[in-house]
């Protein structure tokens, strides 16, 4: 069993022209309220009767249980929530699976956006490494949970247009190795503002390339010691990075 929950949701729609209908409103809604990862699918089969597919990630078994209840998900979606809703756990064996911080009082924690491999959490706890599901980090941060997720997913993109294009890949790359680029001085603020809201230590995690890493901080060029969680990782005490 992973921490993460797997699932297809299954609706009954009328017909499978979901793209002007509430019926396809469901997985982005779950997205918003910070219930289920980034990555989902949803596919409606001409079936009789037809069927809406919904392929997503429950952030963790609390938001698989109690999806139904989140007060978004009741705002949003309440045709869909008084309908026949078919749910079933699945397996992803291609997708990766962490386990979520189980701390009752993390100190510190490290601020991640999508790309290198992370489409999940912006948030992970520097005590046990777990991730924070989404859910809660909202309840953490109130009203800058937003902004952040959208960070997030502009540096997944960014992370793609380096990985899949030539043209922008020298733009992309600068994006995300320069301490001082607009994706990391962004980053950086939200990193700043989550310290605010939560009175804990943040890091910000700085992408820097393995044969460019030193224990000179690539911010402030001081010296830096390793992280205590990574032999590989650098921390900046006075930029709050670790790189
Ligand atoms: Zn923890
Ligand atoms: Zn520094």
């Amino acid at each position: 069993m992973t921490d993460d929950v797997p699932a297809q949701i299954t609706l009954f729609p009328p017909s499978s022209d979901i793209e002007t209908s509430y019926w396809g409103s469901l997985a982005p809604t779950l997205w918003h309220a910070g219930l289920i990862w980034r990555d989902y699918e949803q596919v409606a089969f001409n079936l009789n009767p037809v069927e809406l597919r919904i392929w997503c990630t429950f952030t963790d078994r609390e938001a698989f249980n109690a999806w139904r209840q989140h007060e978004l998900v009741a705002k949003r979606c309440p045709e869909i929530l008084a309908s026949k809703i078919e749910v079933i756990e699945t397996t992803t064996p291609w997708a990766r699976h962490d386990e979520r911080c189980t701390c009752e009082e993390s100190s510190a924690f490290g601020l991640n956006g999508h790309g290198f491999g992370n489409r999940k959490s912006v948030l992970y706890c520097c005590d046990c490494l777990g991730y924070f599901p989404n859910h809660r980090i909202l309840e953490l941060i109130g009203n800058i949970y937003g902004q952040l997720q959208s960070w997030a997913l502009i540096s997944g993109h960014v992370y793609d247009i380096w990985m899949l294009t030539a043209d922008l890949e020298n733009w992309a790359l600068n994006e995300l190795r320069s301490p001082t680029s607009e994706l990391n001085s962004s980053g950086r603020e939200f990193t700043r503002l989550v310290r605010e809201r939560t009175g804990k230590q943040v890091w910000y995690c700085l992408f820097v390339q393995s044969d460019a890493r030193t224990n000179l901080c690539p911010a402030c060029n001081r010296q830096c010691t390793p992280a205590k969680w990574s032999h590989k990782r650098f921390v900046c005490h006075n930029c709050n990075l670790v790189y």
